[in-house]
């Protein structure tokens, strides 16, 4: 073990061995670096450059901020094999997976070249007697990103270009588990000519989470992880005076109706639940089969279709998943296993203790597990799992899978099976669930859109990025201005005014 992962502050990689953590392979089980884990101290120099690099970025114009932008799309894809090795490294993801993590940040750079249309403001000619009235939408100031290790590279990517071309600095401080490749992002980012001190990294733990938190020059803060997490941060930095969104966990149900092409459901809940090793917020986790012969042949369907499923090392893209991100976090997935079992649920397959490789056997793995009869008390039901898990829950109605996803408490994504566009259409109204898929089994709002769960999957109004993340990152300032045109002054009024 060698390299220590450093910090990036104000332009510059800054080394720092005082604490550190351990960086694994979890491909190979191997520890491969180790990471600065930075002081209340550190984190306050980089809010401190962040802060000295507003004014001027402030009064960059909006398009010079997009043109940087466009050269910043450019040098990722150039750098796309660098970046898809440095997060499968870290993470574990399988190299092409990584590469559809890394196209979907880039779509949020490519939203934000569009910056001086998106800041474009509002005005009314007229709304008074020789007066007229704007608004334009100015930015924050310092704000912050604290990001999950699950998408290394794509969730940083929902924040920072935004926050960035709206005229505000940032400071990224991102999951200690694998902080290679954000690191490497906003070194890109210099690269495409953005000044120093305008992004920031701090990597670190609790303390220098806390450290931006609490700062006084820190505006807003969006955080994305675990909802515990999610909803610590929402309510430290909200009592901080500051503007936060925080998304949480999730627990995705699809509903499979008995008119579904089944096919289609096969191969596309094996994709959404065993890809990335279900290591994604939106991964389906819950498939619902709407009566007995639906949940019959769809589980003969997919269990033959995990026969074919291969497991393994990050950087063989015939694998199809990889590895967790570390031995705890394995042990956690396989003791929810456990509880299914012991609850009574059927192990349908059984992916604890796959074959993999002797080179590979320390390496964090996890074989697809399909479980059938789980039911809403069990403890595999209620919680996030976020591992390689599907689970079946059968009933008899739709209106009855309905009411099961009404009651969990995560609402971030669900997908309907269905040939019937009215059943479809009624879910999709009524389903109290932020993003929801017909057909479509991780609904992951393009870049022009936004994206954000409901209920205990995110805390805050405004979702990421898109439309939304525009009026996150920016405060709307409303001008009213009279030029009068002739001499004549109207006396002193002491009623509201109004038109008349
Ligand atoms: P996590 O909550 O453990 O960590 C997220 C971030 O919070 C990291 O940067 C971490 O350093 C920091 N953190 C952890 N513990 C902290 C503490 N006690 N105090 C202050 N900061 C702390 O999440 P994770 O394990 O990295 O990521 C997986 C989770 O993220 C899952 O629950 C997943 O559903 C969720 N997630 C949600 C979305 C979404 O958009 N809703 C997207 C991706 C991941």
């Amino acid at each position: 073990m060698t390299q220590t992962i450093g910090h990036f502050i104000n332009g510059s990689i800054i080394e720092d061995t005082a604490r550190t953590q351990t960086v694994f392979n979890p491909s190979t089980g191997e520890a491969a670096r180790k990471v600065a884990l930075a002081s209340k101290t550190t984190v306050e120099e980089a809010v401190a450059a962040a802060q000295a690099a507003f004014p001027a970025w402030r009064n960059t114009p909006p398009a010079k901020r997009a043109r940087i932008m466009f050269r910043y799309k450019e040098l990722l894809e150039q750098n796309r094999e660098k970046i898809c090795r440095l997060i499968g490294s870290e993470h574990g993801k399988i190299v092409h997976d990584a590469a559809g993590e890394l196209q979907r940040g880039i779509e949020n750079v490519e939203f934000a070249c569009g910056a001086p249309n998106l800041l474009k403001g509002e005005y009314s000619k007229n709304v008074g007697p020789d007066i007229d009235s704007w608004s334009d939408f100015q930015p924050l100031g310092v704000v912050a990103g604290i990001t999950p290790f699950n998408f290394p590279a794509m969730v940083p990517l929902w924040m920072f270009p935004l926050a960035i071309v709206c005229g505000n600095t940032f400071v990224l401080k991102p999951s200690e588990r694998d902080p290679s490749a954000p690191l490497f992002l906003a070194q890109l980012l210099k690269e495409a000519g953005l000044p120093d001190g305008v992004m920031n990294v701090v990597n670190g733990d609790k303390e220098a989470v806390d450290t931006l938190l609490t700062d006084p020059r820190v505006q807003a803060v969006s955080f994305v992880g675990s909802t515990p997490i999610a909803r610590y941060i929402y309510a430290t930095a909200t009592a901080n005076g500051k503007r936060c969104q925080a998304l949480g966990g999730a627990k995705n149900h699809a509903i499979v109706m008995p008119d579904a092409d089944l096919d289609n459901v096969v191969n596309s809940l094996l994709g959404a639940a065993f890809g990335s090793s279900g290591e994604r917020c939106m991964a389906l986790s819950v498939a619902v089969a709407v009566g007995d012969e639906t949940a019959d042949r769809m589980i003969a369907g997919i269990k033959e279709g995990m026969k074919t499923m291969k497991v393994g090392a990050f950087s063989d893209e015939s694998n199809h998943f990889g590895p967790l991100i570390t031995a705890e976090h394995k042990a956690k997935v396989e003791s929810y296993i456990d509880s299914a079992e012991q609850q009574g649920a059927t192990i349908v397959v059984d992916g604890r203790n796959p074959e993999v490789p002797s080179e590979l056997a320390k390496g964090f793995y996890l074989g697809g597990t399909l479980i059938d009869r789980v039911t809403p008390e069990m403890t595999s039901y209620q919680e996030e799992i976020f591992g390689p898990v599907l689970q079946v829950v059968r009933v008899k109605t739709m209106q009855e899978a309905m009411e099961l996803i009404n009651r969990h408490i995560y609402g971030n994504g669900t997908c309907i099976y269905t040939r019937d566009g009215e059943a479809a259409r009624y879910f999709a109204d009524n389903i109290p669930v932020g993003m929801v898929g017909i057909n479509i089994p991780l609904p992951v709002p393009v870049s022009y859109h936004s994206f954000g769960g409901w209920k205990q999957s995110a805390f805050g109004d405004l979702g990421a990025y898109g439309p939304d993340g525009v009026r996150f990152y920016t405060r709307r300032k409303t001008v009213t201005q009279r030029w009068p045109t002739s001499e004549v002054r109207e006396g002193a009024v002491f009623s509201m005014p109004t038109l008349g």
